[in-house]
């Protein structure tokens, strides 16, 4: 939290400048001044030169995020960086240390600002480099890399998934047709919840993507010591209490407690639910170019509460399509190719008619995995944005939070974060915890070349 401190309390670094200087340095105190740069834009990435500088954790991320004056100084060191660039030489050689420090900026705005920030930052380093850009390949490769639409296509997907599920809670478990619409964020509901707020199917999503950041990876144990916590103490809810959970997860996870079973057990004919397509988007954003490793990862993170063959094989479904679309694979093509593939029955009889061709009688919307699979997969097929696909989604009723969380992942997958309407951002609660938190995922597995 050191950079919490800094931040907040406005403390000097050790070479004795304030947070609210460093905007007002001279362009020799930028030139020598190492360590300015992680505490202006601080990414997760220790810094190899100046050890004492922070490395960026998730919760102060999450802080600073949502902290109006650090946007602001975010905001005015960008421009002020800028000016900096604009009056010197870094770009005529192959390495300088400012080109580092560029690869840092735009990852810190990206983060804790926004993507289109972060590519407006790029865009002016690579007007102000002008034709000796073409000189700096490896740290082009990196700058590209931090301001990638695939960014943004994850924070689509991580915040469509909160988006669905808020939209829907209020009318979860309510039969097609028998409630007013969905047109906006409402409170009410089973769970009697505030406008904007969001259910298990979200807050299993935070407890995944927690696990996949801090364990670099897919860690079972860890995962579900994280669904505990959230399910006892409600961490990473967005009321401070965990609602919605299922019955077939609140006793795996009982088993896990007693236990330390990390593969959920057959229970009735309840194995077959939806909760863990619901929460999948995280694996999707942390795998985001590495198809094998998602599809292992999505089918591992289902059997720790799902004991279910056609839950395994919905997850590596979705995370197929998922990472497809935050790589622009259209979605006509990606939908084709994979409903051609050889799954179970259910699953590939669900699919055996294009989505596209049904009428909303021909489409199920219950927490049966493959019919909230398909119903998502429909939605989306019909609609011409984000929001039409999501309150397409939720206003099939019934299971209509985890279709929309559903429909949300692949929505914002498919349009991006950017594409998403301002009052659906503005009116989620926790939003920027959300996408800061897609963010750290997309960006967790850095290029492996130096220059970063
Ligand atoms: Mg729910
Ligand atoms: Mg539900």
């Amino acid at each position: 939290m050191k950079l919490k401190l800094f931040h907040e309390a406005k403390a000097p670094l050790a070479n004795g400048h304030r947070r609210d200087n460093l905007p007002l340095l001279s362009d020799d105190e930028f030139e020598s001044n190492h360590g300015f740069i992680q505490w202006a834009f601080p990414t997760p990435e220790a810094s190899k030169q100046v050890t004492n500088a922070p490395a960026l954790d998730l919760q102060s991320a999450v802080w600073l995020a949502e902290n109006d004056e650090f946007i602001v100084f975010l905001e005015k060191m960008a421009v002020r960086f800028l000016e900096f660039l604009s009056a010197k030489k870094q770009w005529r050689q192959a390495y300088d240390h400012n080109h580092l420090r560029i690869s840092r900026a735009i990852q810190s705005l990206r983060i804790l600002h926004s993507w289109e920030l972060a590519v407006w930052f790029h865009q002016q380093v690579i007007n102000l480099a002008g034709p000796d850009f073409a000189l700096m390949t490896t740290a082009a490769e990196h700058w590209s890399h931090h301001a990638s639409s695939i960014h943004d296509k994850c924070a689509g997907s991580l915040v469509g998934l909160a988006i669905g599920d808020a939209l829907g809670a209020p009318v979860e478990f309510c039969g097609r047709g028998t409630f007013e619409p969905v047109t906006g964020y409402r409170g009410g509901g089973k769970f009697s919840l505030p406008a904007g707020a969001w259910t298990d199917d979200t807050a299993m999503a935070l407890c995944l993507a927690s696990s996949l950041i801090s364990h670099n990876g897919l860690d079972q144990r860890d995962l579900l010591d994280q669904f505990c916590r959230w399910a006892e103490f409600g961490e990473n809810t967005s009321t401070g209490a965990a609602v919605g959970i299922g019955q077939n997860t609140l006793r795996t996870l009982g088993d896990f407690k007693r236990n330390g079973e990390l593969q959920a057990k057959p229970f009735g004919r309840k194995n077959d639910g939806n909760g863990s397509i619901m929460r999948l988007a995280p694996v999707a954003c942390y795998f985001a170019n590495d198809i094998s490793s998602a599809a292992e990862a999505a089918g591992a993170q289902s059997l720790t509460t799902h004991a279910s063959t056609i839950a395994k094989e919905c997850c590596e479904f979705l995370a197929t399509l998922l990472l497809d679309l935050i790589n622009d694979v259209p979605w006509d093509d990606s939908l084709s190719s994979l409903i051609r593939r050889d799954w179970c029955d259910p699953l590939a009889s669900a699919f055996n008619v294009h989505p596209r061709d049904l009428v909303p009688e021909a489409v199920r919307s219950t927490g049966y995995v493959v019919d909230t699979l398909h119903a998502a997969v429909w939605a989306v097929s019909q609609s011409n944005s984000f929001e039409d696909a999501i309150l397409t989604a939720v206003n099939l009723g019934d299971d209509a939070d985890t279709v929309g969380a559903v429909a949300g992942q692949l929505a914002g997958g498919l349009y991006g974060y950017s594409e998403v309407s301002r009052h659906l951002k503005d009116g989620l609660l926790k939003e920027r915890q959300i996408y800061v938190t897609s963010q750290f995922l997309s960006g967790a597995r850095p290029l492996s070349s130096t220059v970063r």
